[in-house]
């Protein structure tokens, strides 16, 4: 069986839901591109800005240490955090 993401998006011109894996409506032949992409931004928005915390060369030993264990915790908490929102999304959808 094929795997394909069946992703629908509704038409700005005609305002009908048409492929979203197509460039153009199936109804009306109006470019979804552009709608396509106001979409994509605005799921990459939704996204929280995640900042990793850094290591300054010049930081002395200790702090290097305890910067990294900082960062290990935060890539952990960012993977569960972003694992859950995908559980979220999977239970929802
Ligand atoms: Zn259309």
């Amino acid at each position: 069986m094929a795997h394909t993401i069946k992703a629908e998006i509704k038409c700005d011109k005609c305002t009908k839901w048409t492929d979203g894996n197509k460039m153009f409506c199936t109804h009306c032949g109006g470019i979804l591109e552009e709608e396509r992409v106001k979409q994509k931004e605005a799921r990459e928005n939704d996204k929280f800005t995640f900042i990793l915390i850094q290591i300054n060369p010049d930081d002395h030993l200790f702090v290097k240490m305890a910067k990294r264990v900082m960062q290990v915790v935060q890539i952990i908490y960012m993977t569960f955090l972003s694992f859950l929102l995908w559980l979220i999304s999977a239970v929802a959808g």
